[in-house]
């Protein structure tokens, strides 16, 4: 196998693992910021590690349109281009094409669309998304598959799946096997464990370094997100890591890895600390709302991040008014610390085999919500 992934202990269905790369080692479960455009937005990469990140994901759609993905190969690959010499997935370009609507052809080969940023026409089909993620040298390279929408009928979701199932073949066929690089399959489906079932039998036969759930934090809600995470984890290899694409908020990651999922990236912590909104132990708060303006306290007394560490909710909350560029660049900084702590945190409980009494706390703290206004 081009990655390693080890299985280091299990506590129920949640595991504590490590994955290993020709870039380093990624403990999980892990939770990788978002470098949509080779930037974890208003950080610098050495912050990002600074926050116990261990690989960013990079996305394909807009590194191919901008700067271009022969670019960034000429200039040393993305690890290098954007200063991040650590682990970098990168998404295969499949879900912001589907959604340009208007912009875009689908056809069984692939999708033709037009650039939003200059009208200019591309195609991405299974072998070119692979071959622009192996441009920017990505550790690990998720297939092309089309996005199923959401709510869906089965028999389009059944259509929808098999293509991407015929998508993942092609690009596997693609993929060049280089050691501590990999190639992720894509589990479709939408809801329908007959369908989720079909689809890990067509991937497993193909055999991936690893195996994504798609298709889900689509509007189906958690009930249902989770319903489907229960039918698809156990019949999953055990020995290959499981990765849910674009979760979430915490208690969405915390009761995912207690399925046995071991990845995830989402954008909000990052977009949330652009809006002034702040993700703690003890729920979620707005840093733009009045109460704010006069209370000299830190957002969280026990977080060790700059923006806990070294300033008050007065201060960022003036920063929000007055668009300050810091205000999002220290609030994105606690976000991204206090997911990572989420995980710290979860990695713990399962190797104390403690992640039940873990969630409870999580959870009750979370029910209690902001400390009192002053
Ligand atoms: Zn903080």
């Amino acid at each position: 196998m081009s990655l390693s992934y080890e299985l280091l202990g299990t506590d129920g269905n949640a595991r504590r693992g490590r994955l290993t790369t020709a870039h380093g080692t990624i403990e999980t479960p892990a939770f990788m910021p978002v470098g949509t455009a080779g930037t974890v937005k208003a950080m610098l990469p050495q912050s990002v590690a600074e926050t116990g990140a261990e690989i960013v994901l990079g996305n394909t759609f807009h590194l191919m349109l901008r700067p271009g993905a022969e670019r960034v190969a000429a200039l040393g690959g993305l690890h290098k281009f954007m200063n991040w010499p650590k682990p970098i997935l990168t998404d295969s370009g499949g879900f912001q094409v589907m959604s340009l609507k208007e912009l875009r052809k689908l056809d069984r080969d692939g999708v033709t669309f037009r650039s939003p940023i200059d009208g200019s026409t591309h195609r991405l089909t299974p072998e070119r998304s692979i071959g622009i993620q192996h441009l920017l040298d990505s550790n690990i390279t998720m297939s092309f598959d089309e996005c199923t929408t959401w709510p869906v009928e089965e028999d389009a979701a059944a259509q929808s799946m098999r293509l991407s199932m015929q998508w993942a073949e092609r690009g596997k066929r693609a993929f060049v096997e280089r050691p501590g690089y990999g190639l992720f399959g894509i589990v479709q489906g939408s809801i329908f464990p007959a369908l989720r079932e079909e689809s890990v039998k067509a991937l497993t036969a193909i055999g991936f370094d690893g195996y994504a759930v798609g298709g889900l934090a689509v509007g189906e809600g958690q009930a249902l997100m989770f319903e489907t995470l229960d039918t698809t984890l156990p019949i999953l290899p055990a020995d290959r890591p499981r990765y849910l694409m674009g979760v979430g908020r915490p208690a969405d990651i915390v009761g995912a890895v207690a399925r046995g999922i071991d990845m995830f990236d989402c954008v909000m912590p990052t977009r949330a600390g652009r809006t002034a909104q702040a993700f703690t132990r003890r729920g979620e708060l707005n840093l733009r709302n009045a109460r704010h303006r006069d209370d000299p306290r830190p957002i969280d007394e026990h977080c060790g991040c700059p923006a806990c560490a070294n300033h008050s909710r007065a201060y960022l909350h003036h920063l929000i008014r007055a668009e300050e560029i810091l205000g999002a660049m220290l609030l994105t900084w606690h976000n991204l610390h206090y997911y990572q702590e989420v995980m710290r945190g979860l990695r713990s409980a399962i190797e104390a085999q403690a992640l039940g009494p873990w969630i409870a706390a999580f959870e009750a703290e979370q029910e209690r919500g902001d400390i009192a206004e002053l």
